[in-house]
C-alpha cells in the first residue's frame, strides 16, 4: 500500500508537474477537458483489477456481480442521455469505437465516405495509413472553399458515383453543424449505412445545444473525454436492430477485457452530463467560442493576416486561418504557448504549408468553460490571443494577463 510518491517518485514528479501545468496555463485544445474529481476517483478505483469479458449478465469470468451493476448503469444513462436504443460503453477510445463500428457493418474492401482529414475529418474516417484507409476503399468529401462548410452537393454526387456501404458524418476540426437529415437522405438513396462520429460535439448534444444525430443515424460513435467531459474512452450507440452486431464487433471482434474502472468513470460523467449545471457549462462553452471568433475577425487582426475559417462558429471551437499571416501554424502555436495558452496547430483546407507546420490553429473553449470561465473572461482570453498573434506582441504583459485568469479560476483546488 505504498503511496505513489514513495513508491515511484519519478512518475509522481511528472504527474505533479502536469497538474501544475494544467492549473497555471489556459487549456484551449478543442478535444480536451477537465474531468471532475469524482470521475477520476472512479477511474482510479479497484475496478481496474477486474476481468469481465462479455457483457452485463453474460460474462466469461466469475465475480462480475459488481462490475455488472456499474456497466449497466453506464449503458442506461447514456441511452437516456441521447435517446438511443442501444449502447456499448466498452470501446477503449474513440478510434476503437470507430474501428468496431466499421468492423460490425463492413467487409474489407467495402467503400466508405468520410470528410477529408485536411478539411476537418478524423484519421479513422479514411486516412491513408489509418486502419480505415487500409481496410476500406475511401472516397473523401470536402468543405466548400468559399463557405468553409461541408459541400452536401458533392457528398450526394460522390455517394451516387461510388455507392458506399457506409457514410461517416463527423469531424475533428470543423466549426459548423452538419445536416444529419440530409446525410441520412443521401445514405438511404444509395443504400449506405450512416455513421455519425459525434466525438467532438457530444457534450453540446447532451445539453440540447446541438442537433442530436441519434434519430438520423444507424450508428453514432463518440469519445467521452471531449465536450462530454468524462474519462478518456469511447462509446457506440446504435439502433436495436444493430445491437448484436455492434456488441460482437467490440468483444470479441476488437477488444478483450473491458476497462471497468473507466466504464465506472463514464457512468459518473453521464450523470453529470444530464444535470442543469452541465447545460449551463455547455452554453458558456458555445458563448466563449463565439466571442473568440468575433474577436479574431476584427480589423486589427485582419491587418496582420489573421482570419477565421467559415467566418465564425456554431460549436466549441474556432479555426484560425493563417494563410495570409507571417506566422505559420507552428509559430502561432509556439507564440500562444509562450504566453501560457495551449492550442494545437491544424491543417486547413487547401493548406499551402506542410502538415507538420500548417496554416491553421484550432482553439477550443470546453476546458476553460469547465474551469468556470464567464463570457467576460472569454472576452479577455480572446483579446490576449488577438494580441499574441500580432508582430508587436508583449509576451510578459500577456503572460501576466493569462496568470490572472488562471488564478481567478483555480483548477482542482483540493489536489496538490
Ligand atoms: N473521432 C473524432 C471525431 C475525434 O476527433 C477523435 C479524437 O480526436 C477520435 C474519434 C478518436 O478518439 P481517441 O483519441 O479517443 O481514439
Amino acid at each position: 500500500n505504498t503511496p505513489l510518491h514513495e513508491l515511484d517518485p519519478d512518475v509522481a514528479a511528472a504527474v505533479d508537474a502536469e497538474l501544475h501545468r494544467q492549473q497555471s496555463t489556459l487549456e484551449m485544445i478543442a478535444s480536451e477537458n477537465f474531468a471532475p474529481v469524482a470521475v477520476m476517483e472512479a477511474q482510479g478505483s479497484v475496478l481496474t483489477n477486474k476481468y469481465a469479458e462479455g457483457y452485463p449478465g453474460r460474462r466469461y469470468y466469475g465475480g462480475c456481480e459488481h462490475v455488472d451493476v456499474v456497466e449497466q448503469i453506464a449503458i442506461d444513462r447514456i441511452k437516456a442521455l441521447f435517446g438511443a436504443e442501444h449502447a456499448n460503453v466498452q470501446p477503449h477510445s474513440g478510434a476503437q469505437a470507430n474501428a468496431a463500428a466499421m468492423f460490425a457493418l463492413l467487409k474489407p474492401g467495402d467503400t466508405i465516405m468520410g470528410l477529408n482529414l485536411a478539411h476537418g475529418g478524423h484519421l479513422t474516417h479514411g486516412m491513408k495509413i489509418n486502419f480505415s484507409g487500409k481496410l476500406y476503399n475511401v472516397v473523401a468529401y470536402h468543405v466548400n472553399e468559399e463557405t468553409g462548410q461541408v459541400d452536401m452537393a458533392e457528398v450526394e454526387r460522390l455517394a451516387k458515383e461510388s455507392r458506399p456501404k457506409l457514410i461517416v458524418a463527423g469531424w475533428s476540426a470543423y466549426p459548423r453543424q452538419l445536416d444529419f437529415a440530409e446525410f441520412r437522405r443521401i445514405a438511404d438513396e444509395v443504400g449506405a449505412y450512416l455513421m455519425v462520429d459525434m466525438a467532438h460535439f457530444a457534450g453540446l448534444v447532451a445539453a440540447g445545444l446541438h442537433p442530436n444525430p441519434v434519430p438520423h443515424a444507424h450508428v453514432v460513435t463518440t469519445t467521452t473525454h471531449k465536450t462530454l467531459g468524462g474519462p478518456r474512452g469511447g462509446v457506440i450507440l446504435s439502433t436495436a436492430e444493430l445491437a448484436k452486431k455492434i456488441n460482437s464487433a467490440v468483444f470479441p471482434g476488437q477488444q478483450g477485457g473491458p476497462l471497468e474502472h473507466v466504464i465506472a468513470a463514464k457512468a459518473v460523467s453521464f450523470k453529470v452530463a444530464a444535470s442543469d449545471d452541465f447545460k449551463e457549462r455547455q452554453q458558456r462553452t458555445l458563448d466563449g467560442a463565439r466571442i473568440l471568433a468575433e474577436r479574431l475577425v476584427q480589423d486589427d487582426v485582419k491587418a496582420v493576416g489573421v482570419d477565421v475559417l467559415s467566418g465564425g462558429t456554431d460549436v466549441h471551437l474556432v479555426l484560425v486561418d493563417l494563410r495570409n499571416s507571417e506566422l505559420d501554424g507552428q509559430q502561432a502555436e509556439d507564440r500562444l504557448h509562450e504566453v501560457g495558452i495551449t492550442v494545437n496547430r491544424n491543417a486547413i483546407p487547401n493548406d499551402p504549408r506542410p502538415p507538420m507546420v500548417t496554416s491553421g490553429l484550432r482553439i477550443g473553449t470546453p476546458a476553460l468553460a469547465t474551469r468556470g470561465f464567464t463570457t467576460q473572461d472569454f472576452t479577455e482570453v480572446a483579446d490576449i490571443i488577438a494580441e499574441a498573434l500580432k508582430p508587436s506582441y508583449d509576451a510578459a504583459a500577456l503572460k501576466a494577463r493569462v496568470s490572472a485568469l488562471a488564478d481567478k479560476h483555480p483548477l482542482y483546488p483540493g489536489l496538490k
